[in-house]
């Protein structure tokens, strides 16, 4: 740029005027931002996020500890351990997740035969502890206990698209 040009630029504020154009060009046109978070985007029924274990309506666990989720996930993030009921049937002793390792790809859920674990569309979370993210079968299935309204309703719409 040569030194006249930018002695007549920086004398009539060619910049700022640049700057004020964009701005301009922006002030009445709708706003796409929202209020997070007391507003919120819409998420699709196929969103991954945090994980859950799921219960059958009698209140039995649905997982059948056929560790399939485990052998298929890509990131070994899933810890399984079993043992045989009085009854005859398998259960988990342990079922961790660690989600440092999980990349929410949705293998597991796609494995499961039984529907039991499932990844919910609750994306507000956080850890405070060392450890912290080791999603126990405890908590996975409290998550599942607590939201299985909303994570059968988005199961239901799901299948609609299958
Ligand atoms: S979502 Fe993918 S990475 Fe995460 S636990 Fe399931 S299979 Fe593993
Ligand atoms: S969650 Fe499903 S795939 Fe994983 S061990 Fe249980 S029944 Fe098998």
């Amino acid at each position: 740029m040569s030194g006249l040009t930018h002695f007549i630029k920086s004398m009539t504020l060619w910049e700022l005027l640049k700057g004020m154009r964009l701005t301009g060009r922006y002030l009445f046109v709708r706003k796409i931002t929202i209020q997070y978070p007391e507003e919120k985007t819409p998420i699709s029924n196929r969103f991954r996020g945090l994980h859950a274990l799921r219960r059958y309506q009698n209140g039995e666990e649905r997982c059948i500890a056929c560790k399939l989720c485990e052998a298929v996930c890509p990131a070994l993030a899933i810890t399984i351990d079993s043992e045989e009921r009085e009854d005859g049937t398998r259960r988990t002793t342990r079922y961790d997740i660690d989600l440092f390792k999980c990349i929410f790809c949705g293998f597991c859920e796609e494995a499961c035969p039984v529907d039991s674990i499932v990844e919910t569309q609750i994306y507000e979370y956080h850890f405070e502890n060392r450890g912290e993210q080791i999603m126990t079968k405890e908590k996975l299935l409290a998550i599942g206990d607590k939201y299985e309204e909303q994570i059968a309703a988005a199961r239901t719409a799901d299948a609609r698209y299958r």
